[in-house]
Order: C-alpha cells, then structure tokens, then sequence
C-alpha cells in the first residue's frame, strides 16, 4: 500500500481541484472508504446559524436519500459529541453509547464500529467525518489517518466552499449568491463598489475571471497564442536536434500537435462562447485536462498532468501579451488581491480607489496603513478570499466590521445605502473641526501630525489640518520605482514635502525597508525578514545607500528649515552613534562644498524594539526626540507578525503589556526632558488615542483619514479622565478588556460612530 503521506496528498489535492464542495465531499467520502477498508463514510458540515448546526452532506455506504435530511445540534448524538467537545471518537459498538441517535432509514446498524473525527479552522468546528464497519475496530493507524486527513482538509473545505459559490461561468449551477467574507479591519470606512482583480499575468492559477461581451476578439487572441506557441515549439524541436536525442526532440513536437485540435482547444472555444475571457477559459481546460491525468494510476501517465501545466503556462504567457495590459478602473474601484502591494495600489488612479480587499495581511501591515493615508476603507487577511471569480462583482466593504459582502442583495444594499447616509452625517461633523486646534475639554493642547510617503497623500494631508508631517517614509518612493532613486530624484521629492509643509516640522524618516517592506531591486531572502536585515540595519551596511539619503534630506532642508530626522528600528546605541557619525559627516561634506555652516537639523529614533524601551535614556541622551513606532512595538513584544492573518487576533497595541512598554518610554524620556511622540497606528485609533493621552504623550502623528476622528476624541474628554482611565487600564490583564473599557468611553459620549458602521 502506498504510504500515509503519498495518500493523503493525493487526497488533499484532489479535494482542492474539485470544482464544488459537494464534488469535494463525495470524493473524499468515497475515497476514506477504499483507503481505511470501511463500508460507509458520512460527513456532516456545520451551518452558518447560529447557533451551528451539523447538516449531513455527503455519504457513501449508506442510504443516499438520508443526505440532507440528517441534522444535528452540537452535543446531539455521536456525530454532535465529538463537534462539541472537537474530539475524536473510535468505538466499536456504536449503537450502545448512551449518546447514539440512529439515522432512520440509513442502514447504519449494519455498521456498529464507528470512528469520526471534527474536521476544526482556527478552533472552529466546520463538520464532523465519521467511517463505519461492520466489524473489526479501526486502529491507531486509522485514526491517525482520519485525523491528519481531517486537519488538512479544513482549509481545503473552506477554500471549495467560498469558491464553489462563484462558479459563474459555464457552471449548471445557478448564478452566485450573496456572500459574505470576514477578515480583519485593516483602515475604517465602507464603501460600496466594483471588485476588480489585478492581473499578475503569467502564473495559471492567478488568472482572475472576466466577463466577456464579444467572443470574436477572444477567440482571435486564443488563436493567435495558440500558433505563437505552436511556432515556438517546432523551431525549438530544430534547435535542439543538434544536441538532443530524437525522442527528446519528438516531446517539442507532441506538445505543438495537442495545439493542433482537439479537446484542450475545443473546450476553450466552448467556455469562451460561455462569456468567459480567454485567458480564464485556458486556465480552466488545462485545469480539467490535468487533473483527468492526474486521477490516472498509472504514475507514468499521471505525470502526464504536469506536461499539460507546462504548456498551459506557454499558451498563457502569449495570450497575456495579446492582452492589454490597460485597465478601464471603474469610479468605485474596490481592488481585491491574494496580496495587494504598494505598486498595486499605485496602478489605480487615486479617485477611482474607494476600498481594498486582501486575502492576506492585516491590520498593520503597510498596504493597511497606505489605505489609512488615502482615507479608504481596507478589509485585510481574507482567509479564502475567492479573488480569481470577483473580477467586475458589486462588493460592499466595511472597514470597520473587517467584512464584505461579495454580490451583496437587495437588503444588503440598502441597509449600507442607509449606513452611506449617517457616514456622510460624521463625515461633515468632523469636517467642522478641520481648522480648530485640538483642546481636551479641561483646556490642554494636543499636537496632531499627519504620517505621509505618497505623493498622492500630500494634499489630504495638507487639508487635514495637521501641524506638519510626524512621519515620512522614505521607503515608499523607493518602492515605486525599479532601481534606487538618485540623490537628485530624493532631493526632488522631500523639497516637494518640506515646502509642501513649509513653516511647519516635517519628520523624514530614513530608508526602512525589509521585512514586509520589499525593493524588488535589491531582494533580501531570509527565513525571518522581519528578524532580520532591516531599517538601520540595512542602511548601515550600505552607507552609499544613507549617505547619499541623508545629503538629499539635508539639501532639500536648505531654505525650508522644517527637516527633522528619524531613525527606524533602533535597538541599541551603538546603531544610534554610527548614524549620527554619518549624519554629520555628511553636513561637514555639504557645508564645504557650499562655504556655508547649514543648520542641523533635529534628530530622533523611532522606538519600536523591545530593546530600545529598556534602554530609553541612554537612546534619549543621544538624541533631540523619540517617536513609539507601535506597530512593530507590538509585533516585537507580542511575538506576533504584524502582516500573518493566522495570527491576525492576536495583535493589539491596547494590549497591556504594550501599554506598559510605551508608559515605561515615556517616563525614560521624560527623566531626560527628550520629547516624545507616537506615529504607530494607535495614535490614528480612536480608542489608542484616550491610551496615549491618558499615559502623559501630548503629540501624535497618523494617518490623514484619521486626523479628524483623532480631534474628535481629544476634544471630547478631559484629559484628566484619560489618566483615569489609563490608570485603570494598565491594570487589566486582558486586551479586550482595555478595548472594552475605551469603548464604552466613546459610546458614553455618542462616539460609537467613529469606529463603527454607522452612528
Ligand atoms: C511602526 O512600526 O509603528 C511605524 C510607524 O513604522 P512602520 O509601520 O512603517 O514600520
Ligand atoms: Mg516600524
């Protein structure tokens, strides 16, 4: 028999390949059966009611009429047993436990040894698989099986499950129904819009869908790829004649024959007549085609699969370059992604951008906090997100909730159309508050900066009311572009920011990529980027790359005199002193060549490592002011990556212990009168800005889309009461207890609006 590893992979690759979910139940079920010599197999999934209940799906050895007629609530009989308590059970008379229910009609007493598994995603319980036999007691190989094979389906379940709801194209099923897809909220807002899919063009799986009208230029692409390829193949064949053996040559030519006719072009023509583009028809007859070789025993002629792929990638390749690679964005362009990048966003015109929608990330991962910038709602670490069948869907996107609704209904629509409404209300009371200086009710004044690097975020950041930009990160035009930018294309864009802010302090933080932070010129390969070459670390190593930063800082400073320096991800001294070595080397450099002695500007360290908080004052002794970075405070200290949506839950910057840390920086600072300031995403929180007030920072720097919501908050307590509520806050133990305390602080005031749907 072939190993447990060999059959589960088969198994789990099939399931991921069917082209619905019950498609994928009926398999797995049918294969349990031959694999664990059982004679019946049943699965049950979980409903999305509330509360939950196990439905029957699919089953093999049993009365087929049973399926779908069979319900369980958790903790009702075996099959709600081992849901409640996400067990295992392996018995070998079934019918004698005291929680046995008999499914009438099924035929199940045949069968009284029982062995059944919760299939569990992130300690949800999505179903229960449950074999039978006659007799003979399963084993422990059995049930190891069982249990691997159950732990590695739950994400394959989930996937076909999301997935199967949009087979729009060619499906006998009828057309997609409402959907609605939870992840976590990555910046505020709702927005109602169009789902469009960016093409990453040559890998087959990424292919989004796409709607067709006319056929004929469709088919006239898949045609001309067709023979591109085709061309390509018989020319390589005479290539390497020369130093190939004629069998191996005979493989370019067997390839270009399956172009020649047949089903692989047939079953194209016929899914594009179905109103799907070429490129997707493509990828979905390679896919069918494949997995019939895959199926295959034989491991020879299931190899088979893999030659097809191949030539799918070939065809698709030509078929993307027939393609325009122009996208007509539509006014409300929701962009949706497996993995939305900086470059991404940079490719939609910025008023057509109303929302983001990632399948991975999260809340503080950098794409989040560019939509913060832009003032757009974003919905982060989708899990199953069914990215390659939203193209051109109406989508509702809550911001606030982390959710969407994909092909909303009518009630959808017109509970948002109503919520629309009472954002609009907010929208224009904080607007009010544009130009008023932000005063808590007992009369202090509090700071507000904006965070900055777009250039399309400049002018929303101007408008907000801000003070100036707390902080600039460099790293943006670095990433936009396909090599370093020059001194004299850096000097060009902070002279555009300094003066863009003239009279006001502007915070350019020095280059910080790595970790999730990648310059497609200059790739890091690591296991743990985010552990590793990062920031400082890096522009130290490459002081070409700092100085050459640093003199186009310091000259874009000459006549606008509003340049403050930050260091990212300092967690010693020893990177703080070789930083300010350069820095002022490179004045001395700039002051000779001009004959003149150029101001030094104000220099600070962002605090963001665990290390930096327990070393403050000899951080502050060396410099001018210290900015909390909470976002990778937080990763750092919670041990949880900022950008993983497994892990998503578990970020918190109200989480005490980084409550704790950041009070433990602000007394450091305060002992060597170093100003300190926070430009992590807490401060743009509404919650996270009672915290930072109550725990004695007077200065914030955020995102634009978040000033106003900021002033609305300070100018509605006193800050008195925000060091009460700080103090009780330190206190708990708990993340969603502080959240909790700092919600129904704005609720008390009627604020719930700022951080949910509607008023
Ligand atoms: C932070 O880490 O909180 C921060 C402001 O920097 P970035 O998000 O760019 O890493
Ligand atoms: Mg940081």
């Amino acid at each position: 028999m072939p190993s447990m590893i060999y059959r589960l992979q088969r198994i789990v690759q099939d399931v991921s390949r069917s082209p619905d979910i019950q498609h994928a139940l009926d398999l797995i079920a049918q294969r349990l059966i031959a694999d664990l010599v059982a004679d019946a197999c049943t699965i049950f999934l979980t409903t999305q009611d509330d509360p939950p209940v196990l439905i029957l799906k699919s089953c093999f050895g049993l009365n087929p009429d049973i399926i779908g007629k069979v319900t369980r609530k958790f903790g009702q009989g075996l099959i709600g047993l081992i849901a409640a308590r996400a067990e295992s059970i392996n018995l070998i008379k079934a019918p004698e436990h005291k929680d046995f229910i008999l499914m009438p009609n099924s035929g199940e007493t045949d069968f009284p040894v029982l062995l059944g598994v919760p299939i569990i995603s992130h300690r949800k319980v999505l179903g229960v698989i449950a074999i039978q036999r006659a007799q003979k007691v399963f084993n422990e190989d059995d049930e190891a099986f069982l249990t691997t094979l159950a732990t590695q389906l739950a994400a394959s379940i989930e996937h076909a499950e999301s997935h199967g709801r949009f087979r729009a194209f060619g499906s006998e099923k009828p057309e997609p129904a409402m959907h609605m897809v939870k992840g976590v909220a990555g910046s505020p807002g709702m927005a109602i819009g169009e789902a469009i899919v960016l093409n990453r063009g040559v890998n087959l799986e990424a292919v989004p869908d796409k709607r067709i009208v006319d056929r004929r230029p469709e088919i006239k692409s898949f045609d001309d790829a067709i023979r591109k390829v085709q061309d390509d193949l018989t020319q390589q064949a005479e290539r390497m004649r020369a130093s190939l053996p004629e069998e191996e040559c005979a493989l370019f030519l067997a390839y270009a024959q399956m172009l020649n006719s047949g089903p692989l072009i047939d079953d194209t023509y016929k899914r594009i007549e179905q109103g799907n583009w070429s490129p997707a028809s493509w990828r979905d007859t390679v896919e069918e085609h494949a997995h019939v070789f895959e199926q295959m025993e034989d491991e020879y002629l299931a190899e088979r699969a893999n030659d097809i792929r191949d030539l799918g990638g070939l065809v698709l390749r030509k078929l993307m370059l027939e393609q325009s690679p122009y996208i007509d964005f539509p006014d409300r362009t929701v962009l949706v992604g497996d993995e939305i990048s900086v470059t991404d966003l940079a490719e939609v015109p910025p008023d057509c951008l109303c929302a983001i929608v990632s399948a991975h990330g999260s809340g503080s991962s950098h794409v989040a906090i560019l939509a913060h910038a832009l003032g757009i709602p974003a919905v982060m670490g989708v899990p199953n997100l069914p990215v390659q069948q939203m193209n051109g869907l109406k989508i509702v996107v809550d911001g606030y909730g982390g959710c969407a609704y994909i092909d909303p209904d009518e009630n959808v629509l017109a509970e948002y159309s109503a919520y629309f409404e009472e954002e609009e209300a907010i929208e224009q009371d904080l607007l009010s508050l544009k130009n008023e200086p932000a005063f808590t009710l007992d009369h202090h004044r509090i700071a507000l900066y904006v965070n900055s690097g777009l250039m399309a975020d400049l002018t929303p950041s101007l408008r907000s009311g801000a003070e100036g930009v707390g902080l600039y990160r460099t790293e943006i035009p670095f990433q936009v572009r396909d090599r370093f930018p020059t001194e004299e294309e850096q000097f060009q864009i902070y002279s555009n920011v300094l003066k863009t802010f003239r009279g006001m302090p502007v915070v350019l933080r020095t280059l910080d990529v790595g970790g999730d932070k990648p310059l497609s010129y200059f790739p890091i390969k690591e296991a743990n980027p985010f552990l590793g070459w990062r920031g400082i670390r890096i522009t130290l190593d490459h002081p070409e790359i700092f100085i050459t930063q640093i003199r186009a800082m310091l000259r874009a400073n000459i006549g606008n005199d509003n340049l403050q320096i930050l260091l990212p991800m300092i967690s010693g001294r020893a990177e703080l002193s070789d930083s300010l070595f350069l820095i002022h080397r490179v004045k001395d450099e700039i002051d000779e060549e001009m004959g003149r002695d150029l101001q030094t500007p104000q220099i600070g360290a962002m605090i963001e490592v665990p290390s930096a908080v327990y070393q403050i004052e000899d951080i502050c002794r060396l410099v001018d002011f210290v900015s909390i970075g909470t976002n990778d405070l937080t990763q750092y200290l919670l041990a949880v990556d900022r950008n993983n949506e497994n892990v998503a839950g578990l970020f918190s910057s109200l989480h005490p212990a980084v409550l704790k840390a950041m009070r433990q920086t602000v007394e450091g600072a305060n002992r060597t009168d170093t100003p300190v300031s926070v430009c992590g995403e807490l401060a743009g929180d509404p919650l996270g800005v009672m915290a930072i007030l109550g725990m004695g920072i007077d200065s914030l720097s955020m995102s634009a889309g978040s000033l106003l919501r900021a002033k609305k908050v300070i100018k509605s307590f006193s800050l008195s009461d925000m060091e009460t509520m700080f103090s009780e806050a330190i206190t708990m133990s708990d993340p969603s207890e502080v959240r909790e305390l700092y919600i129904n602080a704005l609720d008390s005031k009627g604020l719930g609006g700022l951080i949910r749907v509607g008023k």
